[in-house]
């Protein structure tokens, strides 16, 4: 199909470099961009609020939102949304949809792109306000950040490969084009553990596309999501294209996914929310028009595999990072490792050593690996998973973790009994479960029987067993002799499939097409 390309000014799409600290001048902007942070907070000056027409408004009831490092400590206030504001905010983009729609695919383009150039110039505050607000370490939240403007701009950039009509077959005597259209209105309702990139790449990719989008961020980090909203003002998206709703799952999400207004629902977020809603928007409510898009990017129950030839010390490593960092609170997290044969001791006690070395504190200091789970309520639900595996399964390591805010110890179980919930449900903290296999095979197959699919990871030397993993090992993302987290934009499009999620690829070439339906037009000449 011959395709003619829309121009812009452009450059090439490269990843955004992650922040060095070990330069002093970073580390002092770092620290200063924490104060900022901090004096926000005693000075009352953060909250969150929705935003519709780019007007702030009041909302229907007061939250809080608790430094998760220092319970103690409010952050500040979120004026929650309520169905009122659901309703306001439908019917404002549904007025803005046609100008949007119909501004060109360059200028929203460069809307887009823009919006990732701010985030570039704030980074340094944004990075601190994840820290003080979901507890992220500092490269984490810096890492946040970067994939955040890469969303931005490599959905500007990819936009443009689908935004002029395709001729499709030369005939004589007749025209034939395809070309996309956008789906109307997305709601977009975001997880908190990225708490920057998800959400935002997730309405980037909407709006980008020539759709209108209401994002409701999660409760537990509607601060940083608020900035998104200032971020996308700032940028240039017209005030009838977006609006920003935070506010209860149960209440603002539940209206969004039951509107008949709502022509697709990008979730990210746990299993069982995920299916609710993927039951809830197939019923036809009266007055829809349109049967209902959902894009769903679930949990996972990560596996590592260690082969009896790996580089043990490189597979330890490899392990408490993927498993550790940021508190095992990555979809992407690994919290089973499979182990063939004598690789088993050595490698545990290898992953003792190692996973001795992880601190937990509060992440304003730059040296802890990782800092709070993101509430009481995770915290309660972690520990009390462990307590519950700890009557039937081993320990191999546990380690320690301070009192006073919402911190969990690094956990490691051995020899773990495959129908145990530490080893087939989702426990989404520090907590790793470890088992030995016969050899290779039992070890993909152990590895596969699990219902999600959405990260994997092999350690091995040999050729042969790597290749088998390529066609065997059902996941995802597969990363052979490196850890598993850490998928960059356009480089590892991320996202799993069973039921880690319909499948789609967040910072991949067909991400942008979910948000499109395809039409032809034929004229006889
Ligand atoms: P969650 O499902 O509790 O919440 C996600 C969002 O759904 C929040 O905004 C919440 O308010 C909203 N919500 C809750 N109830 C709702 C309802 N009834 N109707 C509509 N919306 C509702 O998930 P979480 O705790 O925020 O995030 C952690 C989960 O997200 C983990 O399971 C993790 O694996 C998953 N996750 C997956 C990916 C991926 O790319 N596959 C990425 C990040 C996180």
């Amino acid at each position: 199909m011959e395709r003619s390309a829309v121009s812009t000014d452009f450059p090439p799409f490269a990843n955004e470099p992650f922040t060095d600290f070990s330069q002093k001048e970073n580390e002092d902007r770092y620290r200063a961009a924490l104060g900022e942070v901090d004096e926000k907070v005693k000075s009352k000056a953060l909250y969150a609020a929705p935003v519709i027409g780019w007007r702030e408004l009041e909302g229907q009831e007061r939250g809080t939102r608790r430094d998760p490092s220092r319970s103690s400590v409010t952050l500040g206030v979120i004026k929650k949304a309520g169905t009122k504001e659901v309703t306001q905010a439908l019917e404002v983009l549904e007025k803005g949809r046609d100008g949007w729609e119909f501004t060109s695919p360059e200028e929203r383009a460069r809307i887009i792109y823009r919006a990732g150039e701010i985030i570039e110039r704030d980074k340094f505050y944004l990075s601190a306000l994840i820290t003080r607000e979901v507890g992220k370490s500092w490269a984490e939240a810096d890492a946040d950040v970067a994939e955040a403007v890469d969303f931005c701009k490599y959905y500007a950039i990819e936009s443009l490969k689908h935004a002029a009509p395709i001729k499709t077959m030369e005939v004589s005597g007749e025209d034939n084009h395809y070309l996309y259209q956008p789906r109307g209105i997305v709601a977009v309702i975001a997880p908190w553990n990225f708490p920057l990139a998800i959400p935002l790449g997730m309405t980037v990719a909407a709006l980008v596309t020539g759709n209108v989008a209401i994002l409701k961020p999660a409760e537990q980090s509607s601060l940083i999501g608020f900035e998104i909203s200032r971020i996308l003002q700032e940028a240039g998206v017209p005030s009838d294209a977006f609006a920003f709703l935070p506010g209860d799952g149960e209440v603002v999400g539940e209206a969004l996914v039951q509107s008949p207004k709502v022509a697709a629902i990008v979730f990210t977020g746990s299993r069982d929310v995920g299916l609710n809603i993927i039951r809830k928007s197939s019923t036809v409510q009266e007055g829809q028009e349109s049967i209902k898009r959902v894009i769903c990017e679930l949990g996972g129950k990560n596996a590592i595999i260690v082969d009896d030839n790996a580089d043990l010390d490189k597979a330890a490593r490899g392990i408490v990072q993927s498993a550790f960092g940021f508190g095992g609170q990555k979809c992407s997290a690994c919290s089973r490792v499979i182990v063939v044969g004598g690789a088993y001791e050595p490698l545990l006690e290898k992953l003792k050593e190692v996973a001795s070395s992880v601190v937990v504190g509060n992440p304003i200091d730059n040296s802890v690996t990782y800092g709070p789970v993101v509430d009481e309520a995770a915290r309660a639900k972690i520990m009390e998973t462990i307590s519950q595996a700890e009557q039937s399964e081993k320990i191999l390591f546990e380690g320690t973790a301070p009192q006073d805010g919402y911190y969990v110890p690094p956990t490691i179980f051995r020899d773990v009994d495959p129908t145990n919930p530490v080893w087939t449900e989702e426990i989404f903290g520090p907590v790793v479960a470890c088992m030995q296999v016969r050899d290779f095979d039992e070890a993909l197959a152990v590895a596969n029987r699990s219902q999600y699919a959405l990260t994997g990871g092999v350690f091995s030397s040999s050729r042969e067993n790597l290749d088998k993993a390529r066609a065997r090992f059902k996941v995802g993302n597969l990363y052979l002799n490196r850890k598993i987290t850490g998928a960059l934009v356009g480089r590892q499009p991320f996202g799993g499939f069973k039921l880690s999620g319909v499948g789609s690829k967040a910072g991949g070439k067909d991400y942008l097409f979910q948000f499109l339906e395809p039409r032809t037009i034929t004229e006889s000449l």
